[in-house]
């Protein structure tokens, strides 16, 4: 497995796979990985011989109160996940790398940034496809597979590629979970015993909502209330709770049910933020 520290290292490698006929597919990460990253690479994989996976802590989308310095960082335990899932580069540039000292030009989404982490966390949404849009310009991957963890993340990214016209197929990656249901994330290892056993009700709570929606019921103002009503009775601080048209990330009405519904919440237990959320279609 290769491991790349410069950008240019990193698109002779792309340039001459793709010379020899090769697909590239591009796994975008913030390190400390998982199970769930490591499903993406697998992904990956499948559709492209080439797997990229970046590993870089993006430090324009925290916003200036949150966790980039505390962000947890691993590059050798990762490396040997990657290697042990048979990734076949590994990009892991340096801040300096990625940004230079006077830059201006920044990538925004100005939609669908404006609802849930958008609304919650100023400015992420634009560091974000910021950062992605230089990764892919740097990998110049045929493929990229984004967690639908993430769900509104991937929603903007799949709009930048279409409002940028980048050459690249995103593809959408099933969340991962622990045996209990909790959604795997990096931010997971900040959780107390007592807090991770709270979480819980984030993703139980959900599962539920998400029930209740299939079985029929459109009172979708009861169901987000009991669903915020037992996060905070878990001892979670709740950031929001939305259940939006899924391909909009709009409000809809009683009367006119959208075909994908998204349930999505976020919430502190104790100092982390966890988000979760389940597609219900219709
Ligand atoms: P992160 O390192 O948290 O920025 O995540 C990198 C990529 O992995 C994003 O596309 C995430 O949506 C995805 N991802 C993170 N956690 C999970 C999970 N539990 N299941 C599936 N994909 C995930």
């Amino acid at each position: 497995m290769k491991i790349f520290r410069t950008s240019s290292d990193m698109n002779a490698f792309s340039r001459e796979v793709r010379r020899k006929g090769g697909r590239v597919g591009l796994v975008p990460t913030m390190g400390y990985l998982h199970q769930g990253h490591i499903s993406l690479a697998k992904i990956a994989k499948e559709h492209s011989g080439f797997v990229v996976l970046s590993n870089f802590v993006n430090p324009t989308q925290f916003g200036p109160n949150e966790d980039f310095e505390r962000y947890p960082r691993d590059l050798q335990r990762d490396n040997n996940l990657c290697e042990q899932a048979g990734v076949d580069a590994v990009f892991a540039p340096p801040v300096e790398e990625i940004y230079g000292r006077n830059e201006s030009v920044w990538v925004v989404e100005d939609s669908l940034s404006t609802v849930l982490c958008g609304k919650s966390r100023p400015g992420h949404f634009r560091g974000v496809c910021t950062v992605v849009a230089k990764l892919f310009n740097i990998v110049e991957p045929d493929i990229a597979v984004f967690g639908m963890k993430d769900y509104q993340q991937l929603k903007i990214i799949e709009q930048m590629v279409r409002d940028l016209k980048f050459q690249i197929r995103i593809i959408r990656a099933p969340i991962v979970r622990e045996p209990d249901g909790l959604a795997m994330s990096s931010r997971n290892k900040y959780l107390s015993p007592e807090e991770r056993k709270n979480a819980l009700a984030i993703s139980a709570g959900i599962k539920e909502a998400a029930k209740k929606i299939s079985a029929g019921c459109k009172d979708y103002k009861k169901i987000k209330s009991e669903l915020a009503l037992r996060i905070s009775q878990s001892g979670g601080k709740l950031d929001y709770v939305e259940i939006l048209d899924a391909d909009s990330l709009h409000e809809f009405s009683y009367k006119n049910p959208s075909k994908n519904i998204l349930v999505a919440v976020a919430a502190f237990y104790g100092k982390t933020r966890l988000i979760d959320n389940a597609i219900v279609g219709r």
